[in-house]
């Protein structure tokens, strides 16, 4: 036992805070800002441009792009060109860095993920998980973070091809019951991608921000309950909106439920038909469970508008074919319980709102797992039949909120976003260990509205005690340490006093981030005590993130190579090609000297022989072969026109 808390404090005393963006312009004055919804699955972003938000489509014309990293022997890709690679590469192509970001090595449900990635991970410093691929064949290791970072990076550079200018500010999305940790540890990516992380937004209040503007601005006050259900994380949001105000009234979720948990339970069903049929166990066979994920993922998306599939992979495994029928009505059956722990989520939301579902005007779907049939069903039933909004575009509503935020924050927008007023509120209670027992005593409830400060008063435990213990937790559970431990720091140079009489207040500050504060002080002497929570045990220490931040700026230089390389190839084909073209046309012609032509035509078969069997070559090179090339081709071509 180390403090006893005195008295709650009285809630309604407390005055609340309220932001307005606006106010926030002059400090990001540095181009302009984007809304990244960095997702488990796939990323987006937005910008707000031509008085409007666009998403903005990558390098290969996507809207999304998957939050997918690989790293071969000879280079790192990111987006579609890592996804597209991944049967042939699993153990080195990583994905659902999100269900890491934040979270220790010895958690269950890191340990349950691990048996199913075909990627290696392993326990780093400080139990926090760490990832372990081959790249340009040595082990090389990243925490979450530094895969996240490169997600970023890539809608940073896409965003920066669309602008035509440097991206340095976002906003970046998360899950609204992403615990301390998992936001910190997602700034912290932001930071190590060389962006500025303007404001950590929830998922769902971006939903409602696209949602909103758009739909009930005209109609007077609406209750609105976003249902977001993604790639791996269920949100839950409840607000009332007004015109340009959105208030948030409680938020409920589950950070790991959601697509990737339906693709795992389809794929070990078909693993145990698979040993059914051919008594072999495909399960520790990385690239044959990747194979089977993505007919899995494939299957899972057609049985969202058909009724019943094939799933079909050649030599999936000791060179056998499977082939197998899956219905929608197997599928849901595999997945029950999940679609109903989703629907839970959102009993826990209302009642954290004291609302009553018939209160709710409108229940808008995001989250690209909100196309399940079986989910909208299960919502539609709670909500006794009432008609489902699916007018906001479930993969890109998390972005186009994101950016609305951003152009706020950067005094960008027209009238209507400058006049958005955001209240989001606190996804999990907050508070210290006190009293004998141990007990949680919370400072701050969950679904509080944010920013806030709230304090409560603590005395002494025992008689004399000089120095006073805090120990920080956030949760819901009534012993303290059932809670996530969040820090601790004590409080020293109490006056030694019977026990009971000294006065300690301990204060919550909880940013617009949703990132927090602690402070004590011994009321008698002024003596304070104060942590920015820094989550020791999972969040990376500063010198962790610089020397990230460095081998960032590494990657892009061998990145910045890699493009080089690219455009060289291409320029030395196109060339060798349009001689070849040239010639062709000017066979016809006589007075090209057969000599000349036979020159040409064999530097030209040389050089096509020289692309079609290198593996790998310096842009350098391509430059040479290049001129090399002109020179023996440019003076006959030039001659031939001049004798023409
Ligand atoms: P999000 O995180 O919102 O981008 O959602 C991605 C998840 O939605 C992934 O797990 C996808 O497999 C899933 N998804 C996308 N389209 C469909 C669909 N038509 N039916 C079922 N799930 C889908």
């Amino acid at each position: 036992m180390t403090i006893v808390s005195e008295r709650h404090v009285d809630l309604s005393s407390i005055p609340r805070l309220f932001w307005k963006s606006t106010k926030m312009a002059e400090e990001w004055k540095e181009g302009p800002a984007i809304g990244i919804d960095l997702g488990t699955t796939y990323s987006c972003v937005g910008v707000w441009h031509h008085d409007r938000v666009e998403i903005i489509v990558n390098d290969q014309g996507n809207r999304t792009t998957p939050s997918y990293v690989a790293f071969t022997e000879k280079e790192r890709l990111v987006g579609d060109a890592a996804k597209n690679q991944v049967a042939r590469n699993p153990a080195n192509s990583v994905f659902d860095a999100k269900r890491l970001i934040g979270r220790r090595f010895s958690d269950p449900l890191v340990q349950n993920d691990i048996n199913l990635w075909p990627f290696k991970v392993i326990e780093g410093s400080k139990d926090k998980p760490t990832i372990v691929v081959s790249y340009k064949g040595e082990d090389k290791q990243f925490a979450a973070e530094e895969i996240s970072s490169m997600v970023l990076k890539k809608m940073r550079e896409i965003a920066e091809a669309y602008l035509g200018k440097t991206v340095k500010n976002a906003v970046v999305t998360v899950p609204a019951y992403f615990n301390d940790a998992q936001r910190k540890a997602t700034m912290d990516a932001g930071g190590i991608a060389g962006l500025n992380v303007m404001r950590i937004l929830n998922e769902p209040t971006a939903a409602a921000i696209a949602y909103g503007l758009d739909n009930v601005g005209r109609i007077g006050k609406r209750n609105v309950l976003i249902f977001d259900l993604g790639g791996g994380t269920a949100d839950i949001s409840l607000l009332t909106i007004e015109e340009s105000s959105f208030e948030v009234k409680a938020v409920a979720g589950e950070t790991h439920l959601g697509g990737e948990d339906f693709d795992n339970r389809m794929v070990n069903h078909f693993v145990r038909i698979f040993k059914r049929r051919h008594k072999k166990d495909i399960s520790g066979n990385a690239r044959a469970l990747r194979r089977l994920r993505t007919a899995c993922e494939r299957a899972k998306r057609i049985l969202s508008s058909a009724i019943e599939t094939t799933i079909e992979v050649d030599s999936l495994y000791d060179g056998i074919d499977f082939c197998s029928n899956i219905t929608r009505a197997k599928f849901a059956e595999l997945n029950m319980d999940l679609f109903r722990n989703s629907i839970e989520l959102v009993e826990k939301c209302l009642t954290d709102a004291e609302m009553d579902k018939k209160s709710v005007h409108d229940v808008v779907l995001t989250g690209g797992s909100t196309r399940i049939p079986k989910v909208q069903q299960l919502l539609q039933d709670f909500f006794d039949g009432k008609e489902l909004n699916r007018s906001i575009n479930p993969d890109e509503a998390v972005a186009y909120g994101a950016a609305v935020q951003a152009a706020i924050l950067t005094g960008m927008g027209n009238e209507k976003v400058q006049n958005v007023v955001l209240l989001d509120v606190t996804p999990l209670s907050l508070g210290v260990l006190a009293g004998e027992d141990d007990l949680m005593s919370v400072v701050i409830p969950r679904n509080t509205t944010i920013p806030i400060k709230m304090e409560e008063n603590y005395t002494t435990g025992y008689d004399n005690q000089t120095e006073v213990w805090f120990s920080i937790y956030e949760g819901e559970r009534a012993i303290a340490e059932d809670n996530h431990w969040l820090g601790e720091f004590t409080l020293r140079g109490v006056p030694a006093a019977p026990k009971g009489v000294a006065k300690l207040k301990a204060c919550f500050d909880i940013d617009a981030n949703g990132i927090l504060k602690v402070s004590a002080v011994e009321e008698s002497t002024g003596m304070s005590c104060s942590i920015t929570i820094t989550n020791h045990k999972a969040r990376l220490c500063k010198e962790e993130i610089n020397r990230m931040i460095m081998d960032a700026e590494k990657y892009k230089v061998e990145d910045d190579e890699r493009r080089g390389r690219t455009k060289a190839k291409a320029a030395l084909e196109n060339h060798v090609y349009s001689i070849r073209n040239t010639i062709n046309e000017k066979k016809i012609c006589a007075t090209l000297a057969a000599a000349g032509m036979e020159k040409i035509e064999a530097a030209i078969d040389q050089v096509i022989r020289w692309l079609d069997d290198i593996q790998f070559s310096e842009a350098a090179e391509f430059e040479k072969k290049l001129t090399e090339l002109e020179l023996i081709c440019n003076p006959i071509i030039a001659k031939r026109c001049n004798n023409k």
